[in-house]
Parts: C-alpha cells; sequence; structure tokens
C-alpha cells in the first residue's frame, strides 16, 4: 500500500499511540464551555489510505467536535461550486501569523477575511455557499462533509449551543466581515451555519477517510463519488501547508512537512498526497490550539515513513 505493508503501517500507528498515551500536557478547550467535558485521556490514531483501508490505535470511534477541521472541506466546497478563483478573490489564500480568532487581521490585511482556515475566511466561506435559505446553505455545508467523510455526520447539538450561546467573538468577526463587504449572506446566518458546521460530531476514523478522500484526489475511497475534482486538490492542499496549524503553521511544516488542519475540538488530519491520511484526536491542546498529542503522534508517523511532502523529514 503505498509503498508500504500493511504490517508496517499498523506498527507505526501502534508505535506512535504507545509513545504518547500517557502524556498529559495541556488542557482542553475552555472558551466553549462544553469542551471541558470531554475525556482529556482520550486519544486515537488512524492512518486511511487511497484505496480505503483502516489501520487504528486508541479511541477511534469516539464522536467529537469538528471544529476548525471542517473548515478545508467547505473551501473545497467552494473550490467546486465556483472554482478556486472565488476563493482568491472573496476570500483570500493568505496565512496570517495571527491566532485563529484574530479581529487584528481583519483590520490589517486588505482582503480582510485573509484565508478560509482562520474563523474570519470561514464564516465568509459558508457566507458564499450558494443557496437560497438558510436552511439549505446548511444542507449543502453537512452534505459536502457527509460526502467526504463517506457517512452520514450529525451536529452536537449540546456543542452547536454552548459555542453559539458564547459566539461573542465570531459574532464580531460576522459582522467586521459585513462592514467590509467581505461577508457574501446575512451576518447571524453564516454566524449559525458556521457554528452548526464546527458542531458536527466526527471520530478519528472519519476524519480518516476525509482525509484520504484528499488523498485520493477528490475521490471518496469508500464511496468512489468524486468530492472535489482532482484538479482542485493541490490548491486546498496548499492552503493547508501554509494555514492549517493557525499560527504554529510554519513550525508544523518545517518538522512535519504535511499539509493538515487541525481543530479546537483536539482533531487532526494530515494528507500524505497519492498515499493515504493521518489522522489524530486527543483534547488537551497547547496555547496556539492544537492538540498536542494528536500533533507529536501524526509528526512521528510521518517522520517514521519519511512521506513529508517536501522529502523526508
Ligand atoms: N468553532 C471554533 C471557533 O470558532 C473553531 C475554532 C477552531 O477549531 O480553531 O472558535
Amino acid at each position: 500500500i503505498a509503498g508500504f505493508t500493511a504490517v508496517e503501517l499498523q506498527q507505526v500507528v501502534d508505535d506512535a499511540y504507545t509513545k504518547y498515551k500517557d502524556l498529559d500536557e495541556g488542557k482542553n478547550a475552555d472558551y466553549i464551555p462544553i469542551l471541558t467535558e470531554t475525556p482529556s485521556n482520550l486519544f486515537g490514531v488512524v492512518i486511511a489510505t487511497c484505496d480505503g483501508q483502516l489501520f487504528t490505535a486508541g479511541d477511534i470511534d469516539y464522536k467529537f467536535s469538528i471544529q476548525s477541521v471542517s473548515k478545508p472541506f467547505t473551501a473545497a466546497l467552494i473550490m467546486k461550486q465556483q472554482g478556486p478563483e472565488a476563493v482568491y478573490e472573496k476570500v483570500g489564500v493568505e496565512p496570517t501569523g495571527l491566532p485563529f480568532n484574530s479581529k487584528m487581521a481583519l483590520e490589517i490585511y486588505d482582503d480582510r477575511s485573509v484565508n478560509p482556515l482562520v474563523n474570519a475566511g470561514a464564516i465568509a466561506s459558508v457566507s458564499l455557499v450558494e443557496a437560497s435559505d438558510e436552511e439549505r446553505r446548511w444542507a449543502k455545508v453537512l452534505q459536502n462533509l457527509n460526502d467526504f467523510s463517506g457517512t452520514n455526520l450529525e451536529v452536537l447539538d449540546k456543542v452547536y449551543k454552548s459555542e453559539y450561546d458564547t459566539s461573542w467573538s465570531n459574532r464580531g468577526i460576522a459582522n467586521l466581515l459585513y462592514n467590509y463587504g467581505r461577508l457574501y449572506c446575512d451576518p447571524e446566518e453564516a454566524l449559525r451555519v458556521y457554528t452548526k458546521q464546527c458542531s458536527v460530531g466526527v471520530s478519528a476514523k472519519d476524519l480518516g477517510i476525509m482525509g484520504a478522500t484528499l488523498a485520493n484526489g477528490g475521490v471518496n475511497p469508500l464511496t468512489n463519488k468524486e468530492v472535489l475534482p482532482a484538479e482542485h486538490v493541490p490548491e486546498l492542499l496548499a492552503i493547508m501547508a501554509t494555514a492549517g496549524f493557525y499560527d504554529e503553521s510554519g513550525e508544523w511544516m518545517y518538522s512535519a512537512g504535511l499539509p493538515a488542519k487541525t481543530g479546537v475540538g483536539g482533531g487532526i488530519v494530515a494528507v500524505v498526497p497519492g498515499k493515504f491520511a493521518i489522522a489524530a484526536f486527543s483534547p488537551r491542546l497547547n496555547e496556539a490550539g492544537n492538540s498536542i498529542k494528536a500533533m507529536k503522534a501524526i509528526r512521528q508517523i510521518s517522520g517514521e515513513l519519511g512521506v513529508g511532502v517536501y522529502g523526508a523529514n
């Protein structure tokens, strides 16, 4: 498989799991109150290959909120509907070097929303989805995530409520974007759909398949459905490579060499183009909002297999 045997792939997954299982640095996200309730010791590691095989260890079926890992997939939906120019022109593709919820980025960059993987750009992305009303907008966003995962995903209602009830920062971002003409539907509608998108429950396995769909040129390996035309996959991976780890994106590319996306729910998915995805989940985060165990596990697997996109790290 992709130049490796099944035994080798299972071995690196097991090694990474064993090595980091007992690490207890960092803490659950707490600015969304309910995320503090996720058991902090959960940890799962998955390799999902382009032909749909899974190599797993740990808590790989536990459903946690996808949070920002959803963002590249909705950017993919815009690329598919409207072409990559729409993302470039109406959202932006520049890494901010600033935290994911930065309001300062909105003031210092001319394109305001900056890129689809920070909150501003992700809220702008959902506002771009072509839909006649909020229900249809949401249905399209969810269907797209379902297509990437090959399953029927569901919103974790408690997470949605907790996050929407405390969404003052994101509401500020949505209103600022609207003020600058960089939001393309009603701000509160965009905020609700964005927050629902972030509250979708996924397992590490689901994230693995979502990443494997990108690794497989946009075709879901379980359903064989083309979710993103292959010609747009490189643009999407480029955004993930430059902005997938918030303001730690440089350090991540430097040390792991893989386009990836993280979320404050504790999930991370990394893509090895043409081969497989590596996904991991663990709730404890570092200061930048990245899952410590998931990050270390994926970096270790990338290094052991020598699959960094610029050469073996
Ligand atoms: N829904 C979260 C927020 O808007 C996503 C943050 C993240 O995962 O980076 O704050």
